[in-house]
């Protein structure tokens, strides 16, 4: 059976000495008491919980499944319920909501860290409240005083859930295609009819009510994007505060069955006449969706990150009992029958892997929850723009880098235990197969690239991409000076470079053909997330070189880990550039007849 330990001084590595966290947030008013002791203890507290109560269901909920009753009730796995409960009843929903709703009103970063813990110790598990936290969160944007009144206490409470339900048979991808329908039946009132598939936490026993966010057309409504409304639908309807024994008209038609997170209910709902209320504008639900979307894709980046801490802790202890052969060097446990694995070149390889990922998914991460929190306080107009387009360029590198390298991650992880891993006792196939969907929800990873390349950068000439350089191209005049920094600095100075000509040149070359940015986009996100990895390892490396002599070897490893990634991870740009620039021809000659 797997293990967890929350990686908490790594967490602290780069709240409290990378990033500064506590300082950062202190020029904010409502900020000014989460100094360093506030937020080591809560990471204490976390973790504990995600140990002790989250991931000892981890494994089992993955053997059981939910399971959906003859009354379109769904049973989560054993174990689920009670550990909900017990994260309600500490209050860890509430975290980062609004004060107003009864929130604590934490910053969003202390949340992020939070996430990571979860979905470490039980990714399917964590999708119920962190679902709720993006519902909560559109609401909070979007809503009316009414609805805010009626719905938010509860989800910040956790005592009621949330869904996103935006996928439809026919239409994934393109939302323009919706055929749900939205009839309005009084002055705040409308029928929503239609199905939806594949809704996350759509039904299941962890709390009394969930509230469904969903797209539909109004009978009005112009065709594709532009004519699509988001409604709030309850299970149950809210009179005068006290929730309705009647159900709404909807219900879990079926549950899917599929390759992992088999503790979440995957369901089709059927909406038959529901009642629900508009949120945001009419034939605007995309734009207002949009919040709940963009905080799910940070969400997602948060499981894979927590994915490829766990595979990596538990390969690495196995690497360190498992023993085989002896090493290339000779023996180095000579009272052994023979060598632990981790002596062996490709096995650190494999680990060295997953813990570059991990640290530099880290890093990302926490990075952009703090200028998100940054952005939600900054009173200065043009700062608060230049957070937003940073965090609108970077959330799709987050969403599509982090799960990727999290499904390489995880399957490293498994080939660490070779055939054991294969078996699923140990629990290093069921990462693999969590992973897999982070890749492809929340918009798969294509469009996250298409979105990058072509909304992101060529959408706007370059100038996001241009301030996310300057950010760069500062550390680097900064540190290039340095002699003990030249191994960092120097291959994160060319890949700049390399970024600015190939940036031009796609972007010349797709005025001609679009084809050319969609043959393009999937390299290019990678490139940009090599481009962050190496900045933010480069940064790692200052911090622990400032250490020297400190005697810590903790510092060591961190300089260990980003001389790996610089080495072995990194040059994997050199084959993406060519990739990138080898345009569409050879992929869109071939007839499709022949296909
Ligand atoms: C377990 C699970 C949970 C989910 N949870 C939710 C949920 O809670 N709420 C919800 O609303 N949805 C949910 N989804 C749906 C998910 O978001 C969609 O499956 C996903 O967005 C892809 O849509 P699709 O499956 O229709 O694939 P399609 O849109 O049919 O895409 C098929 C393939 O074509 C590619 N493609 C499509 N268009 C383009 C293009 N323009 N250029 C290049 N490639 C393209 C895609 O990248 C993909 O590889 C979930 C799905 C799963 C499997």
């Amino acid at each position: 059976m797997p293990s967890y330990n929350a990686p908490i001084r790594d967490m602290q590595f780069v709240l409290h000495e990378v990033f500064n966290v506590s300082s950062e947030l202190k020029k904010f008013k409502a900020y000014e008491d989460v100094d360093k002791d506030v937020i080591n203890q809560i990471l204490e507290e976390a973790s504990k919980f995600a140990t002790e109560v989250l991931q000892p269901t981890n494994q089992a909920g993955d053997l059981m499944g939910c399971t959906r009753n003859q009354d379109g009730s769904v049973t989560t796995p054993t174990g689920f319920k009670e550990a909900y409960a017990a994260y309600v009843e500490a209050g860890w929903p509430t975290l980062s909501c609004d004060s107003a709703y009864g929130g604590q009103a934490l910053p969003q970063i202390i949340n992020t860290v939070l996430y990571e813990m979860l979905n470490s110790a039980n990714q399917a598990w964590t999708m119920y409240p962190g679902l709720s936290h993006g519902a909560y969160e559109c609401l909070h944007a979007h809503g009316t005083v009414e609805q805010k009144n009626r719905y938010l206490k509860n989800l910040v409470s956790g005592k009621w859930t949330g869904t996103m339900c935006l996928t439809e048979p026919h239409c994934g991808t393109d939302l323009g295609l919706i055929k749900a329908k939205a009839e309005k039946i009084s002055n705040d009132e409308y029928k929503i009819t239609g199905t939806k598939i594949f809704i996350s936490s759509g039904e299941h026993d962890l709390a009394e009510n969930i509230i469904h966010l969903v797209l539909a057309r109004l009978p009005d409504a112009p065709m594709g994007t532009k004519g699509i409304s988001l409604f709030v639908v309850p299970k149950y309807q809210i009179e005068n505060e006290v929730l309705s024994t009647q159900r709404n008209h909807l219900e879990c038609g079926s549950l899917e069955h599929k390759m992992g997170i088999h503790g979440n209910a995957t369901c089709v709902m059927n909406f038959d006449g529901a009642i629900g209320t508009l949120l945001g504008e009419p034939h605007r639900g995309l734009q207002a969706m949009f919040v709940m979307m963009n905080a799910a894709r940070l969400g997602v980046g948060m499981q894979s990150l927590g994915l490829t801490e766990v595979a990596y802790q538990n390969s690495a202890q196995y690497a360190k009992d498992r023993l085989q052969m002896r090493s290339l060097k000779g023996p180095q446990a000579p009272k052994l029958a023979a060598d632990p694995i981790i002596v062996h070149p490709d096995v650190r390889r494999m680990l060295l892997t997953q813990r570059a990922y991990a640290e530099g998914g880290r890093a990302f991460t926490y990075w952009i929850a703090l200028m998100i929190d940054e952005c939600a306080q900054e009173q200065d107009a043009n700062r608060k723009q230049e957070l937003e387009g940073l965090i609108a360029l970077l959330t799709p590198v987050i969403k599509a880098f982090i799960t990727d390298n999290a499904f390489e991650a995880t399957n490293e992880g498994l080939q660490v235990f070779g055939g054991h891993g294969y078996i699923a006792e140990w629990g290093m196939e069921q990462f693999v197969r969590d992973a897999r969907i982070n890749m492809i929800y929340e918009g798969t990873n294509t469009i996250q690239s298409l979105d990058l390349l072509g909304r992101k950068v060529l959408g706007d000439m370059g100038a996001k991409l241009r301030k996310f350089g300057d950010i760069v191209k500062e550390f680097i005049e900064q540190e290039g000076v340095k002699k003990e920094m030249m191994e960092f600095i120097d291959p994160l100075n060319d890949l700049v470079e390399q970024v600015e000509k190939l940036t031009k040149e796609i972007g010349l070359k797709a005025m001609l053909n679009h084809e050319e940015a969609g043959a393009a986009a999937v390299p290019y996100l990678r490139i940009i997330g090599h481009l962050v990895y190496s900045y933010l390892f480069a940064k790692m490396a200052r911090v622990a070189l400032n250490q020297k002599g400190s005697n810590d070897r903790y510092y060591e490893a961190k300089l260990d880990v980003a001389r790996f990634y610089f080495a072995k991870l990194l040059p994997e740009t050199a084959s993406l550039l060519v990739l990138a620039r080898s345009g569409s021809k050879s992929l869109m000659s071939m007839d499709e007849a022949l296909f």
